[in-house]
Parts: C-alpha cells; sequence; structure tokens
C-alpha cells in the first residue's frame, strides 16, 4: 500500500484490540534491578509489599518473567468507551514544516482525565476492588492522575483519597474539582493529617509540597487504614505493564498499513506512556527482529536521565519507600519554581534505566520555552491543545522532522501525545506573556543531592 493511502486517522475496531498486556522485561537479557528494603537493602518480598499494594499488582511489579498478562473482561470493557485510542498521521504539521519525513502521533488525551493515566487507573482499581479492598490512596502533582484514579475508583465503587501537591491544589482548583465529581476526597500536602506531613511542615513552615512528599504521605494513610492500599501513577513497572496498550495497539495499527517507524519519541516523567508506547517495538529490538531508534525526553529543569546518576535511591522523599535502581537526580531534588512544564520526577522507571544504561535507547532535555513554542506550532495546524508534557515530544518529533528536511531523508516518526492541556493555562498564559523563562540547574545544584542517596553494596 502507497503511503498516500493512509488515512488521518488510524482507528483499530474494538475487535483488534490487545486482549494481554505485554511486561516487557521478560524479554530483557539484562533485567531491571530488583526493588530493595529501605532500611535492610535486602530484596523486597511479595509479603513486605503486601502491607501497602494490592497483592495481584505486587505480582505483575515483581514478575520479570512472563511476557504477557491477559487484561480481565471488565477492564477490557472499560477501555472500550474510550480505546483503540487513534493513532493521527500529521500530514498538517508535515505540510507546515515542508518536511519529507512521515509524522506520526498515538493521542491518549480523548477522555475524560485527559490523559494516558486512566489506562492503568482502571487496572490498579480494578484489582483493588478484587480484592475486597474498600479503598485507596495516592499522590497527584499536576492533577492528571489523581484525576483518572477518583474516575476509576468511582466506576468501581471504591473510595479514593489523593494528596495533592500543595501549589498544585491551589493553582488548579479545576482540576480538584473534578476530582471530587468523581467521588475522591482531595487534601493538600504536606498536610497535618500524616505523621510524615506534620514533620515535614515543621520542617518547611509554608512549602508548596512536592511529588515525593505527597507520595510519602499516601502511603502512610494507605499502611495505617483498615482495607485500603496505596496505588501509584507511574514509575513503577506494573504501570509500564498496563501502559503497554499504547504500544500494541500502535503496532497493530502501523502492521495493517505496512508502516514502520525509523524514530520513535516520547516525553519522560516516571516513564510509564513512554515505557508502554515502546515496549512492543523495543521488544522486537531486544529479541534482535528489527532495530528502531527510541528518544526519551526531559526537562532541562529535571534532566534525570541525561544529567542524573544510575544508582539505588528513595522513591519519597519522606524515604518510606522500597529503593529503586534508577536514573536519579537525588529524593532531595526539587525542579525551580519557575517550572511549569510538569515530568517533575526526581527518578525514573527502573526498566527504562536498565534500557538506557545498556544503550539501547537515547535520552534528550528540553527547555520549557522551546517546549511551550512546539505546542503552539503543534496547536495551530493539528487542532488538538496538548498538555505540556506531551509537548516535550512534540519539540524533538519537530526536531528532527527539520533534520530530515536537510538531509532529504524521509524518515518516519513516531510520538507520543499523552495528553490535552485545557487545565494548564496558566502556563500558556506565561508563554504568551513573555513571562516564560528557563531554569537549568548547575552542576553543583545537582550534584549535591546526589550525597543523600542510600549507601546499597
Ligand atoms: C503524567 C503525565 C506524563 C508523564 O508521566 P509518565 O509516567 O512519564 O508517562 C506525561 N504526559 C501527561 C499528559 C501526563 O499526565
Amino acid at each position: 500500500m502507497s503511503q498516500k493511502e493512509i488515512p488521518y486517522k488510524i482507528y483499530l475496531e474494538e475487535s483488534e484490540m490487545p486482549t494481554a498486556w505485554y511486561n516487557l522485561r521478560a524479554d530483557m537479557k539484562n533485567k531491571p534491578a530488583p526493588l530493595l528494603n529501605a532500611a535492610t537493602h535486602e530484596r523486597m518480598t511479595a509479603e513486605e509489599l503486601a502491607g501497602v499494594f494490592c497483592e495481584e499488582l505486587i505480582r505483575q511489579e515483581l514478575d520479570d518473567q512472563n511476557p504477557y498478562y491477559e487484561i480481565p473482561k471488565a477492564i477490557r470493557d472499560f477501555y472500550k468507551m474510550y480505546r483503540p485510542s487513534p493513532l493521527v498521521r500529521a500530514y498538517c504539521l508535515e505540510e507546515k514544516l515542508q518536511t519529507p519525513a512521515k509524522i506520526y502521533y498515538k493521542f491518549e488525551g480523548n477522555n475524560t482525565s485527559g490523559s494516558h493515566k486512566l489506562n492503568s487507573a482502571i487496572a490498579q482499581a480494578y484489582y483493588a476492588k478484587q480484592q475486597g479492598l474498600t479503598g485507596v490512596t495516592t499522590e497527584t502533582g499536576a492533577g492528571q492522575w489523581g484525576t483518572a484514579l477518583s474516575m476509576a475508583c468511582s466506576y468501581f465503587g471504591l473510595d479514593c483519597k489523593v494528596y495533592m501537591v500543595k501549589c498544585s491544589y491551589e493553582q488548579k482548583p479545576f482540576r480538584r474539582e473534578v476530582m471530587r465529581t468523581y467521588g475522591a476526597s482531595v487534601t493538600p500536602s504536606p498536610s497535618m493529617e500524616t505523621a510524615v506531613g506534620r514533620k515535614i511542615l515543621a520542617e518547611h513552615p509554608g512549602t508548596g509540597g512536592s511529588l515525593g512528599c505527597a507520595i510519602s504521605e499516601a502511603v502512610e494513610k494507605a499502611s495505617q487504614t483498615e482495607g485500603y492500599r496505596y496505588v501509584l501513577g507511574s514509575v513503577l513497572n506494573q504501570v509500564m505493564l498496563h501502559q503497554s496498550i499504547i504500544g500494541l495497539e500502535t503496532k497493530t495499527a502501523m502492521d495493517k498499513y505496512g508502516i514502520k517507524p525509523d524514530v520513535i519519541i516520547g516525553c519522560a516523567g516516571g516513564g510509564s506512556n513512554l515505557g508502554g508506547l515502546i515496549a512492543p517495538f523495543m521488544g522486537e529490538k531486544v529479541r534482535g527482529e528489527a532495530d528502531y531508534r527510541f528518544i526519551a525526553v526531559e526537562p532541562a529543569s529535571c534532566p534525570s536521565f541525561t544529567r542524573g546518576v544510575y544508582a539505588y535511591d528513595y522513591c519519597d522523599t519522606g524515604m518510606v519507600c522500597p529503593l529503586s535502581k534508577m536514573y536519579t537526580l537525588g529524593s532531595g531534588f526539587m525542579p525551580a519554581a519557575n517550572h511549569s512544564g510538569g515530568l517533575r520526577y526526581h527518578g525514573m522507571n527502573s526498566t527504562l534505566s536498565q534500557l538506557y544504561a545498556d544503550g539501547l535507547m537515547e535520552a534528550v532535555s528540553v527547555k520549557q520555552t522551546d517546549v511551550f513554542a512546539a505546542a503552539e506550532d503543534f496547536a495551530r495546524v493539528e487542532g488538538i491543545l496538548p498538555a505540556p508534557e506531551s509537548s516535550h515530544a512534540i519539540r524533538v518529533a519537530i526536531d528532527e522532522a527539520m533534520k530530515c528536511k536537510e538531509t532529504g531523508e524521509e524518515k518516519t516518526i513516531l510520538f507520543g501525545l499523552t495528553g490535552t492541556g485545557y487545565f494548564d493555562m496558566l502556563a500558556y498564559e506565561k508563554f504568551h506573556d513573555g513571562k516564560m523563562t528557563d531554569y537549568i540547574p548547575t552542576d553543583e545544584e545537582i550534584r549535591k543531592n546526589f550525597d543523600k542517596l542510600p549507601k546499597v553494596q
């Protein structure tokens, strides 16, 4: 089939939706390092994790052998309300750039939560319900994860308690109200409700909070409330497993039209959308069946891959979570206050970290003013108002397409468009008013947090 016949939007039939998630770790020769107990530095066992996490999710987290997990029917039925998501050929963007490159994006913003996070939220809520739990706790930064989880919990009739980073809670009241519409209770973090929150408030009165701090509060609350467990929207391998639906659908749609991407690009916060998008393609690469270039894009103000170290670190500020081996800026790292583009987590998913360490994936960091410029260019021709996080991938997709223009190469570029940016209008406003600045941390600022990494033998 010639490329001309490819439609603007490739929609799969419901019957073509994947029926199993793909666990990339099963095919990796070098497996990601195991989670360790933060106190003993011994390998975390399922029993230890069971006080905080749901049983089936623990099984998925610890499993680096089984390549496929059947998606339970109740989850597939929920997926059908907003999936398969479209794979879009960015004809208008190609035209605007006058590039010979062919650009595709997989759009995950077509649901009320506005991002890919619902793919894992519904799975996590399902397993919590199956286990007979009454509720879950979590943290949210920008609010997309909290929104997705509150939708999923209301669907299955579970309580949902969200600790929202205080500065977001204050800046994004509408996000908060969406969560409350779906029945969640939302607390600004740090709060006086938990011991770790009280401790952080005593040490840093007036702090706007951080993701790492909200995680500590949510974990404490879950472990001390009967019938509750803690769930997380990114970073963990179980989340990447659920997000493989993005890549599997993309691969099915591309195979149908005989399209093979040369470059696959995704933004990287904790790594779940990127890991999910690349999973089946990376699977082919590690099995030696095909080759692709993979590019992780991160903010220059929070550059875990490009300037972090590959080491065991705490996943949260309160140091209550297990240790994970990952590219990290140190759990004490906080992105500069002027950073509004999301993707502000200090660490990275352990599977992606191992792939990057093995040279199977590249990473680049980009400045937020360049990200918003790309967002605007994209919105003006493709119509969709992208989330700032997603716009990191747009930036690099455009840069790669412009390189093709110079060399005349007709490369096929695929990127993940993870969500929409309707709740990020304050950041867009700053950009339009010329008030957005870039802050790139100095080497010294980055290095000082490395001293506090746990000393794992
Ligand atoms: C949360 C989020 C991200 C980053 O999270 P990952 O786990 O790295 O995928 C990216 N885009 C949007 C729209 C998000 O909500």
